[in-house]
C-alpha cells in the first residue's frame, strides 16, 4: 500500500517537473515535422492501437509501444517521442481501469517515462546521433541508432526497480520474472522499431502498413494467448479447490474454505451464501465481511426479490461493474460501499439449491472470465456441501439410538475418551459418570408387553434429557441401562443429580399410551431404577475403569442392597 502522503508527494513532484520539463525539451530539442504532419498523425494512430492492447503478466502491464516510439524518435525527434509515450501511458492506464486510489500511477508513470525518454534521447545525441539520420548510408549512425534502445531499456528497468523500492517498498531484485518478460518483448520490439524507421525512410507511410499490420496482429494473438493462459490457470486452481472442498466433511468447513479460496482469487469484500428453503425462500446461511464472519440476522428473500432472488428464478449468473447497474434491482442487505457484484446460482441435480453473492467495494472489480470460474467452483461447492450434509446426517444417525433418539453407546464411548484426553491435558479437572438400570424391567415387559416396555424407555429418555438439560450428556448404554456423563462435576454433585433422577422415576408413574384402563385413562406404571456413580480422577484414571466402577456401584451398592437407590463407588 502506498500512503496518501506519498501519493500527494508524487503529484507534487510531477507538477513541478513535468510541465517545465516538457517545455524545456521543446525548447532544446524542437520537433522536426515540417512536411510530415500527415505521417505523424498516422504514427499516432498506430500508437493508439498498440497502447490499447496491453498484456498484463504477473500483474505487470507489458508495454509494447517502444517500437513505434523508437521509430518516432528517430524520425521526428525527442519531443514528439516524449508526447507520444505520455499519451500511450494515459491510454494504458485507462485501459487497465485504474481505480481512483491508484490514480497516482499516472504521474508516477508519466515521470518515469519522461525521465527515460529524456535520458536516452540525450545519450543518443551525445553519441552523435541525429534526428532523421540515414542509417543505411551511414553505418556509424546505424550503430548509434541500435544503442539507443539498449540504453532506453536499461534505464527503464533501473527506474522501475527504484520505483518498486521507494514507492512500493518492495525489495525486488533487478533480475526478476518481469525483467525476463520485458527483455523478451524488447528483443522483439526494438528491431521492429528499427525496421520501421528504415522502411519509413525508403517507402514513407507505406512502411506503417508493412510493419504495423503484422505487429498489431501479433500482439492480438499474444493478447489472446495470455487470456487463455490466465483462464487455464484459474481452471487449474478451481479443480484444486474442488478437491480440497470434497475432503471437508462438515458443512461449515466447506463453506469456510469456499469463501476463503474465492477471496484469495478475487477481490471480494463481502460474501453471502443463501440457501433455498422449501423452494420458497432464500435464507442467508453464511456471511463474511472482509474475512470476518457476520451474523445471519437478515430477512429471507423470495423469488425475484433482489439480485439473489433474480438469479434464483432465472438460474443465470449476474455480473455488475458498479452500483449504478444494480441499484434499481435491490433493496437487499448489500453493504453501502458495495460496487461490483458477482451473483451465481448454486445448482445441484438441475435444481437451484442456493445462491452465492460476492461483492467488492471497487468498481470494475470482476471480469467475465472470473464469473465462469466462480460458476465452476459453485458446482464443486454444491457437490461438496451435499457430501458434507450427508456425512453429518449419517454421523448423527450413527451416534443415536433409533428408539429413544438419545446418544448411544458408541457416542458415549468416544465422548468418554475425549473427556479423558482433556483431563490429561489439564483442560478438565473432574468427570463423573452416572449409570442407571431399571429394576425388574423383565416383569414390566412380561406384564404389559414389549411395546409398552419400549414406550417406558422412550419416556425415561425424555425425562433424563429434560432433567439434565445442560448439566450432563444422557445416553442409552444398552437395553434398559442409561448413563449420564457429567464433565466438571464432583462426585458429591453427581450423587445429588443421581438422587434427583431416582426420585423423578420412582415418584411419577409412566403412562402407557396403548393401554387404556376401565375409566378410559392411560394405564400408569410405577417403576424404579438403581443407580451407580463413579468419578474421575478419584475412582478411575481411564474410561473403561470409570464405567466398570460405576457399574459395580450400581450392582453391589444399589441392586444388591434392595434396588431403587443410589450408590457411589467405594474401593
Ligand atoms: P434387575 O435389573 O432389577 O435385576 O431386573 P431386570 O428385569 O431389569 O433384569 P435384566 O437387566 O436382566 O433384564 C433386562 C430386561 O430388559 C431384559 C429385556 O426384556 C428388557 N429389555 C432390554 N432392552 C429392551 C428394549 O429395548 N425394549 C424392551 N421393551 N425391553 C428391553
Ligand atoms: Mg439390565
Ligand atoms: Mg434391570
Amino acid at each position: 500500500m502506498v500512503s496518501s502522503k506519498s501519493k500527494k508527494m508524487i503529484w507534487l513532484i510531477w507538477l513541478i517537473i513535468f510541465p517545465a520539463g516538457l517545455l524545456l525539451t521543446y525548447h532544446f530539442f524542437p520537433p522536426q515535422i515540417a512536411g510530415q504532419e500527415v505521417n505523424l498523425f498516422a504514427f499516432f494512430i498506430l500508437m493508439f492501437f498498440v497502447s490499447a492492447m496491453p498484456m498484463v503478466i504477473n500483474n505487470t502491464p507489458i508495454f509494447l509501444l517502444q517500437w513505434v516510439s523508437m521509430a518516432v524518435f528517430l524520425t521526428f525527434g525527442l519531443f514528439v517521442e516524449m508526447v507520444m509515450v505520455q499519451l500511450g501511458v494515459i491510454i494504458l492506464l485507462l485501459k487497465l481501469k485504474v481505480q481512483k486510489d491508484q490514480l497516482f500511477r499516472l504521474p508516477l508513470n508519466s515521470l518515469m517515462f519522461f525521465a527515460v525518454s529524456l535520458a536516452s534521447g540525450i545519450a543518443y545525441f551525445a553519441m552523435g546521433g541525429k534526428t532523421g539520420a540515414d542509417v543505411i548510408a551511414n553505418p556509424e549512425y546505424f550503430w548509434i541508432a541500435t544503442s539507443y534502445p539498449v540504453i532506453h531499456f536499461t534505464l527503464n528497468q533501473l527506474l522501475l526497480s527504484i520505483i518498486q523500492y521507494t514507492v512500493y517498498g518492495r525489495k525486488s531484485s533487478f533480475f526478476e520474472k518481469d525483467l525476463v518478460w520485458e527483455s523478451v518483448t524488447s528483443l522483439i520490439t526494438f528491431p521492429i522499431g528499427l525496421v520501421l524507421y528504415i522502411l519509413y525512410l525508403e517507402v514513407g507511410l507505406l512502411a506503417l502498413l508493412f510493419v504495423g499490420v503484422p505487429f498489431v496482429s501479433l500482439s492480438i494473438i499474444l493478447h489472446l494467448y495470455y487470456s487463455s493462459v490466465k483462464i487455464n490457470d484459474y481452471l487449474q486452481k478451481a479443480t484444486e479447490i474442488g478437491h480440497q472442498m470434497a475432503e471437508r466433511l462438515q458443512v461449515n468447513d466447506v463453506m469456510e474454505l469456499f469463501i476463503f479460496k474465492l477471496s484469495e482469487m478475487l477481490p471480494v469484500d463481502h460474501a453471502f451464501i443463501l440457501d433455498v428453503m422449501d423452494r420458497e425462500q432464500l435464507h442467508l446461511i453464511y456471511r463474511v465481511e472482509k474475512g470476518r464472519k457476520k451474523p445471519l440476522d437478515l430477512p429471507p428473500l423470495r423469488k425475484n426479490e433482489g439480485i439473489s432472488g433474480l438469479v434464483w428464478s432465472t438460474r443465470k449468473s449476474a455480473l455488475f461493474h458498479s452500483k449504478k447497474e444494480w441499484k434499481s434491482i435491490t433493496k437487499e442487505f448489500l453493504p453501502d460501499a458495495a460496487e461490483s457484484i458477482i451473483c451465481v446460482p448454486i445448482v445441484r441435480s438441475n435444481e437451484v439449491v442456493g445462491v452465492l453473492l460476492l461483492s467488492s467495494n471497487k468498481k470494475q472489480a470482476f471480469e467475465k472470465s472470473q464469473l465462469m470460474i466462480v460458476d465452476i467452483l459453485c458446482s464443486h461447492f454444491a457437490i461438496a456441501i451435499e457430501n458434507a450434509k450427508h456425512h453429518e446426517e449419517t454421523k448423527a444417525i450413527s451416534e443415536r439410538c433409533a428408539l429413544t433418539r438419545l446418544y448411544n453407546y458408541r457416542y458415549i464411548e468416544n465422548k468418554l475418551n475425549d473427556e479423558f484426553s482433556r483431563m490429561q491435558m489439564g483442560e478438565r479437572e473432574l468427570l463423573s459418570l452416572i449409570i442407571l438400570d431399571i429394576d425388574h424391567f423383565k416383569q414390566v415387559n412380561d406384564t404389559y408387553g414389549h411395546q409398552s416396555g419400549n414406550e417406558i424407555l422412550c419416556e425415561l429418555a425424555d425425562r433424563l434429557t429434560h432433567l439434565m438439560n445442560k448439566a450432563g450428556i444422557a445416553a442409552r448404554y444398552g437395553g434398559e441401562e442409561f448413563v449420564v456423563l457429567m464433565p466438571d462435576t464432583s462426585k458429591g454433585d453427581a450423587l445429588d443429580w443421581a438422587e434427583l433422577i431416582r426420585q423423578n422415576i420412582a415418584n411419577r408413574p409412566f403412562l402407557l399410551k396403548q393401554h387404556i384402563d376401565e375409566s378410559g385413562k392411560n394405564l400408569a406404571v410405577h417403576i424404579t431404577a438403581s443407580i451407580g456413580v463413579a468419578s474421575a480422577p478419584e475412582d478411575a484414571d481411564d474410561p473403561l475403569a470409570l464405567i466398570r466402577h460405576a457399574d459395580r456401584a450400581l450392582y453391589v451398592g444399589a441392586k444388591r442392597a434392595g434396588r431403587n437407590r443410589v450408590a457411589e463407588y467405594v474401593k
